[in-house]
């Protein structure tokens, strides 16, 4: 069976990245009928935040990706936040020490760093040498050398009479290490290029470096699918792995894929100070979960090559980790609006209206709670720019001219500068003669009555010729269809709007 997990660390703001994982993590759990684990990596107290955490499962419940274990609903392999799993560290750190996988080291970090710096100029030196004829050094090994690998009896003695603090180190295996990764293909490492790392701090406190292998071992994850930047960490995870599987903490290592990296502007890494990065604000200005799933999925993944609109039930049913592509994605806040916005003709009116009006409570356009006449309206006026938003944030500034309180009614300045100067008078004073002389109020005869006022009595083109009253009765430039939002607004107002701007 498969057990997959996301394992947030919970350290500012919930990126996309996050969500991309935890999207194909729950994806692939739900298409094999596996389960997905939610585990909350907050060894690092001091970054970690109860803000954070509680933002990154609000993200998760308005995704509405499910977990079946971790924070809220628990499970069997808990505690699931690597600050309550104290003891099952320490436990898994003491049967390591009994095995012959760990030593311990009495270096001090200076001591480390002024190794390499010797390693460092002696290999300068020898590339020189090799620039006028020679043989090419190898690289210098980055960081611990293994210098306590092999430490005697005395030699421990004699830095413990010192009072050296030391930590638990894993030896790592001689050669190279290689993985089938489900994403990318075979994957070596030769291990003299990854030096053997410390388990925990001298005072005991488990380290990143253990926790995160010994939870997924005991928390029985089959498949680790994560983000790229941790590709590196994978060739000590596997070694630690079998450390883990001779003392009885790990059964087998589980199957790896890298998800590829997601890039912004300027073929850069997504990062936190990049604003399209921030998965809250998807929420916050509106867009619908569906689609911002649906457009994160497409960075790696495609559901057919000529077909971009899915839903998560479509995504459950093909999702195949295999599918996955290694290549870099790029992050496209277009095409996440029209991923949106392509979800958003798919809801029903009421759906959206539904879903639209917390934004519109927000912005002020409705009362909270919505009245009577509110509501009627808003029925009404759905339909007319259900079409042409893409997120909810947009049906403030398209509604709120219908909603306003004739005195509190106002025009951008910009727009009524343009459009409602002298040039504009005429057409105006025209569009009122019309109107005013009009038996039904319709959408229609309004039409009608414009065209004829404006098209074939003042000889406008009428791509044009509607500019003026358009920012008379909407406010704005941009707005809903303008006939049917006459007819919304009624005679009443719409003809004194009119008269307004005549001034
Ligand atoms: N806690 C890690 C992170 O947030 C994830 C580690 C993993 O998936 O193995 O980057």
């Amino acid at each position: 069976t498969v057990r997959v997990r996301m394992a947030p660390s919970p350290t500012g703001s919930p990126h996309v990245g996050l969500v991309r994982t935890a999207l194909f993590n729950w994806a692939f759990a739900r298409h094999h009928g596996g389960t997905f684990v939610f585990r909350i990596e907050d060894t690092d107290r001091e970054r970690s935040t109860d803000e954070s955490l509680s933002s990154i499962i609000d993200l998760m419940r308005w995704l509405g990706l499910d977990w079946d274990e971790g924070p809220e609903v628990g499970g069997p392999h808990g505690p699931y936040r690597q600050s309550e799993r104290g003891e099952l560290y320490a436990d898994a750190l003491t049967r390591l020490e009994g095995s012959g996988r760990v030593y311990r080291c009495y270096c001090t970090n200076d001591e480390v760093d002024a190794r390499f710096k010797v390693r460092k100029a002696a290999y300068d030196e020898a590339k020189k040498a090799a620039a006028t004829g020679g043989e090419k050094p190898e690289a210098p090994v980055m960081g611990y050398d293994g210098f306590c690998r092999d430490l005697t009896s005395e030699q421990i003695a004699a830095f413990t009479a010192e009072g050296r603090a030391s930590v638990p180190r894993l030896r790592m295996p001689d050669g190279s290490i290689t993985w089938d990764d489900l994403v990318r293909g075979e994957v070596t490492f030769e291990t003299k290029h990854v030096p053997d790392f410390a388990l925990a701090r001298t005072n005991g406190d488990p380290l990143y470096t253990l926790v995160n292998p010994v939870d997924d071992a005991l928390m029985e994850i089959t498949h680790v699918l994560r983000g790229e930047d941790l590709l590196s960490s994978t060739p000590r995870q596997i070694a630690l792995y079998e450390a883990l599987k001779e003392v009885g903490i790990a059964k087998v290592t589980p199957q790896f894929g890298h998800l590829p990296y997601v890039m912004g502007e300027g073929n850069k890494k997504l990062s936190k100070r990049d604003p399209e990065a921030h998965a809250l604000a998807y929420r916050d200005q509106g867009y619908l979960p569906e689609g911002l799933l649906n457009y994160l999925a497409l960075l790696g993944w495609a559901i057919a090559a000529d077909r971009d609109i899915f839903t998560l039930d479509e995504m459950v049913e093909a999702f195949e980790i295999g599918d996955v592509v290694a290549n870099p994605a790029r992050f496209d806040l277009k095409k996440c609006d029209a991923i949106n916005a392509a979800h958003m003709r798919r809801l029903s009116i009421e759906e959206i209206t539904h879903r639209a009006l917390p934004f519109l409570k927000a912005d002020g356009v409705v009362a909270d709670p919505v009245n009577d006449a509110d509501a009627q309206l808003l029925e009404l006026a759905m339909p007319l720019i259900a079409e042409r938003i893409s997120k909810f944030t947009e049906a403030g500034a398209l509604l709120a001219f219908l909603f306003v309180d004739e005195d509190a009614f106002e025009v951008d300045p910009e727009d009524a500068e343009k459009q409602l100067g002298e040039a504009g008078k005429p057409v105006l004073q025209a569009s009122y003669d019309a109107l005013s002389a009009l038996s039904s109020w319709s959408t229609d005869a309004i039409q009608t009555a414009l065209q004829a006022a404006l098209v074939d009595g003042l000889g406008l083109k009428p791509r044009n010729a509607f500019g003026p009253v358009r920012v008379a009765i909407t406010g704005k430039r941009i707005s809903p269809p303008l006939f049917e939002s006459m007819e919304l607004l009624g005679r009443e107002r719409s003809l004194g709007r009119l008269q307004r701007a005549l001034g």
